[in-house]
């Protein structure tokens, strides 16, 4: 597609500016004046809409097309989320933090509560924070709670312990915020090797983050356990809790002995997400945790009216305000909307329509953990690497057929992997859909290999390269 700047045309306009009968003051001084014309590009305003509008249109989400995003929940979010959204834009988040402003947002500041408690009832926990705006910020928030808690007991602890299988942000957020990491490899069913971490597990160790389901899309049977030989050496239980959309109202991680959970309001909670934005990432704690939340915290009064308080003890701010307040309106109005019994009905679709995929394409694709799966599914393309045909050819030749493709090459510990998670909300046609073309797909690359290095052909560009384009990016056009 063209640039808006190549579309231009000298004289060309939308708009015909009228000749000004204001009185020429002084003249503009010399030195602020352009040399040279400011270069915008010359159009006429239906050259401007049709412009966005067609760019608008090579967009790919989940209003147009099945995204299987494994590790995402790429869900259809209901439009009502969207005006409930909208219903707060007017409200200015600093009207809450001003002397005597708490009375003009009791509504906001009585959601941030009510969202607080609707997530302390679903995880099992004590008291949650909103302040984190993304999943890895809330596991790096956790993870300085749990820092804060050690260090007021006097205790110098220096490692965080986490399976192979977790999200990579987990040690990534663990590092961030000063521990060493100590990584325990997974056992041949799919979960971290029991032995392995009781081995790694001492009084050096601040805590273990374990992400359940993994991301093999596998629940840890063992969690209670690995909670239990955590306490017993002093260390925390860190709960990644983005893979919430398969348990919900099944188990509830606080439950099982977790200290600290995040939960990812975009993932689970009906809200918007892809393309960097706009996240949530709320924390919630068992009652020793407390005092080392995020601060300042809404509390609720005792004539009922909610106010804004401080904790010394707190590890300070983490975002501005509340958190990312309009993801937070969309997940409180969802769980309302479903209530606990739509919220299990959620997970039980979701788990379901994963394990349908993984039934249904196991024929042809490598399964190598090959177990009733959670909320997605990893397959490994090496039988089709036999052909010369990779996890990226594959994804490639779905973009051609319509659908975005599967996460490929994640989690690390499968080769040629690829990660399909359906979600709850798409019907079994368009999974079909979706099974046929992957079907299509193992076959052609046993019949003609090469028409998939060919994919993607129907895209304005084809094989991109993608480091370069990581490292050299040019997000703008020059004039
Ligand atoms: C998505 C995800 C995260 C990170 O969440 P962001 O909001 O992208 O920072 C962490 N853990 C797991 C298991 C995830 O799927």
């Amino acid at each position: 597609m063209e640039l808006i700047y190549e579309k231009s045309v000298a004289g060309r306009s939308g708009v015909r500016i009228p000749v000004s009968d204001v009185p020429k003051a002084a003249p503009l001084p010399e030195a602020l004046r352009r040399t040279e014309a400011a270069g915008f590009p010359e159009v006429s305003e239906l050259d401007l809409v049709r412009h966005y509008t067609n760019l608008s249109r090579r967009n790919f989400s989940v209003d147009t097309n099945f995204y299987p995003l494994g590790s995402c929940t790429m869900k259809y979010n209901a439009k009502v989320m969207e005006q409930a959204g909208a219903l707060f834009a007017d409200c200015h988040p600093m009207l809450a933090l001003l002397p005597g402003g708490e009375k003009h947002v009791q509504g906001p500041l009585s959601l941030v509560h009510g969202l607080e408690q609707q997530l302390a009832e679903i995880t099992g926990m004590d008291e949650v924070t909103t302040q984190p705006l993304a999943g890895a910020h809330g596991e790096m928030t956790g993870i300085m709670v749990i820092a804060a808690y050690h260090k007021a007991r006097g205790e110098k602890r220096k490692y965080v312990i986490v399976p192979d299988s977790s999200h990579g942000t987990n040690p990534a957020s663990a590092a961030m915020a000063g521990y060493e990491i100590i990584t325990i490899p997974t056992a041949p069913y799919g979960d971290m090797d029991l032995d392995a971490y009781r081995a790694a597990m001492n009084n050096e160790v601040a805590a273990v983050m374990m992400t359940c389901p993994n991301t093999l899309g596998i629940f840890n049977p063992h969690i209670a356990e690995i909670c239990e030989i955590a306490h017993q050496a002093g260390a925390l239980a860190y709960y990644d809790g983005a893979n919430l959309n398969a348990i919900l109202g099944k188990v509830r991680p606080g439950d099982v002995g977790f200290d600290v959970i995040h939960v990812n309001l975009h993932k689970t909670f009906g809200t918007p997400h892809g393309g960097g934005g706009p996240g949530s990432g709320p924390v919630g704690v068992k009652k020793a945790l407390i005092p080392y939340l995020p601060t300042p915290r809404v509390v609720k009064n005792t004539d009922g009216s909610f106010g804004v308080e401080s904790h010394p003890e707190g590890i300070g701010r983490v975002s501005d305000f509340f958190g990312n307040f309009g993801i937070m309106v969309r997940a409180f109005g969802y769980i309302i909307l479903l209530g606990g019994e739509g919220l299990i009905e959620v997970s039980e679709q979701a788990v379901l329509n994963a394990n349908y995929m993984m039934a249904k394409l196991k024929g042809e694709y490598e399964l190598p953990f090959d177990m009733t799966c959670m909320h997605e599914c990893v397959f490994s393309a090496s039988r089709q690497l036999k052909d010369g045909v990779h996890a990226l050819d594959i994804a490639k030749y779905l973009i051609d057929r319509g659908f975005h493709p599967p996460t490929v090459y994640f989690p690390l510990n499968v080769k040629e992997a690829i990660m399909i998670e359906p979600t709850e909300t798409e019907s079994k046609a368009t999974m079909d859909a979706f099974i046929e073309v992957m079907l299509e797909a193992a076959q052609l690359t046993r019949e003609n290999p090469d028409a998939l290095h060919q994919a993607p052909e129907t895209m304005p560009v084809g094989r991109l390269d993608e480091t370069r384009a990581a490292r050299a990016q040019q997000v703008c056009c020059e004039g």
